[in-house]
């Protein structure tokens, strides 16, 4: 076994509160690195370039991908999505811990491709929860959402891929046990 610290892989359908836990995790310990994606979705109120998000059109996307700078990428819901690859692979050379929140697709990908990483599934208390937190972010239009919830059920039904499933009932509670899957203490 290497000393290497792990690459996690934080997946799960739309609306679970990937981001929502993430965002504590960070605020609690803000030397955890996340990966920031590239996305040709427009951001969201507050979303800002470089934070959330690098926000490119389709055409830089399409660079990105040609000159073989995403480890991973996907298409979700009519948007494309991927992770640039030198930041993370600087970063587990350095020995710091390393977080992806990606969709299902990109988790695959990335366990065919670095199969040491460990993949965690985030799952939500029931499929009416899910439904509510979704509508309630209220930051997608409904035929987005609906989009959104067809992906969630094949996400959901692929929870036996992953590692580890953490069930979202408290943030503060899961982002506890996702800390200490990554072993930062
Ligand atoms: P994702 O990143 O997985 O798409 P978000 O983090 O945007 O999901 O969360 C979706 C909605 O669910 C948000 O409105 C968020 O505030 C809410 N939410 C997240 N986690 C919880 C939780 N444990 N309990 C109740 N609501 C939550
Ligand atoms: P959202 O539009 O809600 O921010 O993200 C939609 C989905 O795309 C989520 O499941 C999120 O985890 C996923 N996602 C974000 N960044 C990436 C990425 O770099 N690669 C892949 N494969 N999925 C991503």
């Amino acid at each position: 076994m290497s000393e290497r610290p792990r690459l996690t892989v934080l997946s799960g359908p739309s609306g679970v509160g990937k981001s929502t836990v993430v965002a504590h995790l960070r605020k609690v310990h803000p030397e955890i690195w996340l990966s920031v994606s590239a996305t040709t979705r427009r951001p969201r109120p507050g979303e800002r370039h470089g934070v959330q998000y690098f926000f490119v059109d389709d055409e830089e996307f399409d660079k990105l991908v040609a000159n073989g700078e995403l480890l991973e990428w996907a298409e979700f819901a009519g948007n494309r999505y991927g992770t640039p690859r030198r930041a993370v692979l600087e970063r587990l050379e350095a020995g710091e811990p390393v977080l992806l929140e990606i969709d299902l697709q990109g988790a695959r990908l990335v366990r065919e491709s670095m199969p040491e990483a460990q993949l965690v599934f985030l799952a939500p208390p029931g499929w009416e929860e899910l439904v509510r937190r979704l509508t309630g972010r209220g930051t997608e239009s409904p035929e987005v959402i609906e989009r959104r919830l067809a992906a969630a059920r094949v996400e959901l039904a692929a929870e036996s891929e992953f590692d580890v499933t953490l069930v979202n009932t408290s943030v503060e509670d899961v982002s506890h046990e996702l800390l200490a899957l990554m072993k930062v203490s």
